[in-house]
C-alpha cells in the first residue's frame, strides 16, 4: 500500500508546539538516552525523523508519543537543540486532535481565543441555567433540603449529565485510538485473548505511573519531583471527579461533617493546590526542568479553571458549614460555572491523557507481546509495526 506523504506536515505539528523539529540531523542520541525506548518503539528519533519526512499517516496511528513521559532528558541531550522531548508532547497534542471526532480539540490547540470564548460561554450559560432553576424552585437562604436553592438531588442528575457527556467523548477517542494503533497500524495478527491477558494495565498504569517514576531524569533524587506532584495531582482530580458524581448528595449535607466521606475530598482539596501551585511555579520561575521551559497556552486553561474550582470549593465549604447560606448558595454557583467547563474541556485538551495513556500503554504491551510472537515465527527482521 502507497504511503501518504504531507509535506506540510511539519507547519501543521508547529501550531501544537513543536518548533525545532528540522534542526534533527538523527544522531540517535535522544533515543540512546531514553529510559523507555527500546527495540520496538525507538522513539523519539523515529517521530522526529517521520515527522521530518510528513509521515502523518504513520505518527496516526503510533502509540510512541504516549509512552513519553516528557522527562526532557533527550532534550537535554540533543547536540542540535532539536527538542524531541517538546516535539513528542506536540505529537500528543496533535494525537488527540486526531481522537477527536468533533473538531474541537483541533480549533482549541489552533486559536487560544476561540478557546477561552467557549469556556467563558459554557460558564455563562451554567451560572444562568442555576441561576433561574435556583430562583424559580428554591430559595437562596436554603442550602439543604426542602427548598433549597439548588438540591442535592438536582445537583447529582446535573453532574451525571455533565460527567456522562465528557465520558462519552473521552471513550469515542479512546476507541479512535484502539482503530488507529491496532487496526490501521498493524500489519501482524494480534491474538485476542492478548487483550485480556494485558487487561491489567490500564488500572496499573493509571493509578501507579510507574514509567513516569522510572524516568532517569530525576536528579539523582530517589523522590522524583514532577513524578509526586504529578500523582498528587491526578489523584486529586481522580478522587474528586468520584466524590461529585456518586457522594455529591451526603457531601452537600449539613453543617455536620461527614468525617468518612470529608476526608477524601479534603485530601484531594490538598493534591490538587500542591499540584497547581508547583504547576505555576515552575512556568513563572523557569526551573531546571526542561519540560516546563514551553507551555502551551491550552496547558494554563485547565490549572486557571482547577484553581478556581479549588478555592471556591474551599470558600463554598466554609461558608455553610459556618451558617451564611446565601453566600454559601451564591459561590456554589460560581464553583460550578468553574466546573462545568473544566469536564466538557477535557475530552479536548492534553489533560485527556487521564485515559489515552493508560489505554496506549495497555495497547502498546499488547502490541509488543505480537511482535514478540511473530519473531519467533518467521524472519524477525521482516517484523515491524507499522
Ligand atoms: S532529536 Fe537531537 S538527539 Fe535526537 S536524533 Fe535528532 S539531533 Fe539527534
Ligand atoms: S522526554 Fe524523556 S521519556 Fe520522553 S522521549 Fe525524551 S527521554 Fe524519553
Amino acid at each position: 500500500m502507497a504511503i501518504r506523504v504531507n509535506p506540510g506536515y511539519i507547519e501543521v505539528l508547529d501550531k501544537f508546539g513543536a518548533e525545532d523539529v528540522q534542526m534533527c540531523y538523527q544522531c540517535g542520541d535522544c533515543s540512546t538516552v531514553c529510559a523507555h525506548a527500546d527495540d520496538i518503539f525507538k522513539f523519539p528519533r523515529k517521530s522526529m525523523r517521520q515527522l521530518q519526512m510528513g509521515l502523518e499517516e504513520k505518527l496516526e496511528t503510533s502509540l510512541e508519543p504516549w509512552l513519553c513521559y516528557y522527562c526532557g532528558q533527550c532534550s537535554e541531550q540533543c547536540p542540535r537543540e532539536a527538542d524531541p522531548g517538546e516535539t513528542m508532547m506536540s505529537l500528543r497534542r496533535w494525537l488527540i486532535s486526531r481522537y477527536d471526532i468533533t473538531g474541537i480539540a483541533n480549533q482549541f490547540f489552533n486559536s487560544r481565543t476561540r478557546e477561552i470564548l467557549t469556556v467563558l460561554l459554557i460558564a455563562v450559560l451554567t451560572g444562568i441555567y442555576l441561576t433561574f432553576y435556583g430562583i424559580s424552585g428554591g430559595s437562596i437562604h436554603v442550602y439543604d433540603g426542602e427548598g433549597a436553592f439548588l438540591p442535592s438531588s438536582f445537583i447529582h442528575t446535573f453532574d451525571l449529565t455533565v460527567g456522562g457527556i465528557m465520558f462519552l467523548f473521552l471513550w469515542l477517542g479512546a476507541l479512535r485510538m484502539w482503530y488507529f494503533s491496532m487496526v490501521k497500524g498493524m500489519s501482524i495478527p494480534v491474538p485476542w485473548w492478548l487483550y485480556f491477558k494485558k487487561l491489567y494495565e490500564i488500572p496499573f498504569q493509571f493509578i501507579t505511573q510507574k514509567r513516569y517514576a522510572e524516568c532517569e531524569n530525576n536528579g539523582n533524587s530517589k523522590l522524583y519531583m514532577p513524578w509526586l506532584v504529578h500523582f498528587g495531582l491526578a489523584s486529586g482530580y481522580s478522587i474528586m471527579i468520584i466524590l461529585i458524581m456518586v457522594f455529591v448528595e451526603p457531601l452537600q449535607a449539613g453543617p455536620e461533617i461527614v468525617w468518612p466521606l470529608h476526608i477524601f475530598g479534603y485530601l484531594a482539596t490538598i493534591g490538587l493546590l500542591i499540584g497547581c501551585i508547583y504547576f505555576v511555579r515552575q512556568r513563572i520561575v523557569k526551573t531546571k526542568h526542561v519540560q516546563y521551559k514551553k507551555t502551551h497556552s491550552t496547558d494554563w486553561m485547565f490549572v486557571i479553571l482547577l484553581i478556581i474550582i479549588t478555592v471556591s470549593g474551599i470558600v463554598q465549604h466554609i461558608l455553610h458549614r459556618t451558617g451564611y447560606l446565601e453566600a454559601a448558595n451564591i459561590t456554589y454557583v460560581i464553583h460550578l460555572m468553574a466546573v462545568v467547563p473544566w469536564l466538557l474541556r477535557m475530552p479536548f485538551s492534553k489533560w485527556s491523557h487521564l485515559i489515552y495513556r493508560p489505554m496506549a500503554m495497555y495497547f502498546a504491551e499488547i502490541q509488543r507481546e505480537a511482535v514478540v510472537r511473530q519473531q519467533k515465527l518467521v524472519d524477525p527482521l521482516s517484523i515491524t509495526i507499522k
